[in-house]
């Protein structure tokens, strides 16, 4: 398997380093023939090719069997054609990426505010009020005067089909529970389509429980019970948004991992942002990329029907457990280990039988 890595912006450079470290251990440990290359996209690209994502990357990635993009510093970017181009929503684009998965969960040993919870928001990926990527040509946020601004949202039947397939596809192998988020109170025709639609679709699931509700009150629903859910759908933003805020619920924004699926290809992605707050401290917590980094491992195994693949990202998974049960964390969530340390920590294990061990007494 050949994954390209770019690092990205912030602390990009710090949890891509952190995920590689645990990827290199996984591949000795379970055997695989895994390629990291590394390549420059952000800032770094800017500097060196006058371009956030410089021309031939696209290609270079075509060919390999998956992509790890680190967090980039999106707000920076603001004229694509000064070659500021927003890695994230490039790769999404290119590779139709329609499907955003993004799990979220409590560990035992780790603190957490709001009692244990295990689930997975499916975003919407390519269209709604992403003003960058509804568009053949140009974009959908339009200037009428120096005053008044114009956002236009997308929602269509195609992409709306395909994201509620993808989310009653997980549903059925989890908990059987799919709770689509809409806003088609207001948003009538809109989000009344996207919730039409995955009602419809989510009837061709034998045994699959659905509900609905609202962006607003699932606001306060998730804060209130977040143990209540298990697979929850929704539009492009509300799903930014709610994905965010159950990463936080979970402990912290440094644990929301994120695949970004397609037809085809995947990407892995954390769930958050560049962090400028934070960069280059060795304070950020690696574990968001790491998990990502492991659901791209499973997504290769099953697409090539190679079980070792599945079992790498369970195992990293397992062990990101292990060392939340043993109380050591980074500081985000109440510990004290750095970046590199808690991605060491998490190899450690990985490389002993540990995490196995952790598992098999759950
Ligand atoms: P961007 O503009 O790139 O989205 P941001 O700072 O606006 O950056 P995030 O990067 O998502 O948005 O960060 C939001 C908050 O969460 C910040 O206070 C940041 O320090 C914290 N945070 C984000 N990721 C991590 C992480 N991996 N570990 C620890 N804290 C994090």
């Amino acid at each position: 398997m050949r994954i390209v890595v770019l690092p990205g912006d912030g602390i990009g450079p710090e949890i891509t380093a952190a995920t590689s470290n645990v990827l290199r251990v996984a591949a000795a440990r379970f055997d695989l023939k895994l390629q990291l290359e590394e390549h420059a996209v952000g800032h770094a690209s800017l500097e060196q090719f006058g371009t956030t994502v410089r021309p031939g990357l696209l290609e270079i990635v075509r060919s390999a069997d998956g992509l790890i993009l680190g967090p980039t510093a999106t707000a920076d970017f603001k004229d694509e054609h000064s070659g500021e181009v927003n890695p994230s929503k490039y790769f999404r684009k290119s590779f139709d990426l329609f499907a955003n998965l993004r799990p979220a969960k409590t560990y035992p040993g780790l603190r957490n505010r709001f009692g244990a919870f295990d689930l997975v928001v499916v975003r919407e990926n390519t269209e709604g009020f992403y003003a960058d990527r509804n568009m053949e040509q140009g974009n959908s946020e339009l200037l009428v005067t120096p005053d008044v601004v114009i956002s236009l949202r997308r929602i269509t039947r195609h992409c709306c089909e395909r994201i509620a397939h993808a989310a009653c596809k997980l549903a059925m192998n989890r908990r059987r529970h799919l709770t689509i988020v809409h806003k088609s109170n207001v948003l009538k025709l809109g989000d009344g389509m996207f919730l039409d639609i995955c009602r419809e679709v989510a009837r061709g699931y034998p045994g699959l429980a659905v509900d609905d509700i609202l962006v607003d009150a699932m606001m306060a629903h998730v804060v209130r019970r977040p143990d209540r859910f298990d697979v929850i759908v929704a539009t492009n933003m509300f799903g930014d948004i709610l994905s965010d805020l159950t990463a936080e619920l979970s402990g912290s924004l440094g644990l929301g991992g994120s695949l970004n699926v397609g037809a085809d290809f995947a990407m892995a992605q954390a769930a958050h942002g560049s962090a400028p707050d934070i960069a280059g401290r060795d304070v950020a917590n690696p574990t968001s990329l790491i998990l990502s980094a492991a659901l791209l491992l499973a997504w290769h195994g099953e697409r090539r029907g190679d079980a070792r693949y599945a079992a790498a990202g369970r195992a990293i998974e397992d062990a990101v457990a292990a060392v939340m049960r043993e109380g050591r964390a980074t500081r985000d969530v109440g510990g004290d280990l750095g970046t590199a340390a808690m991605g060491q920590a998490i190899a450690e294990i990985l490389q002993s039988d540990r995490a196995s061990a952790a598992a098999a007494a759950r």
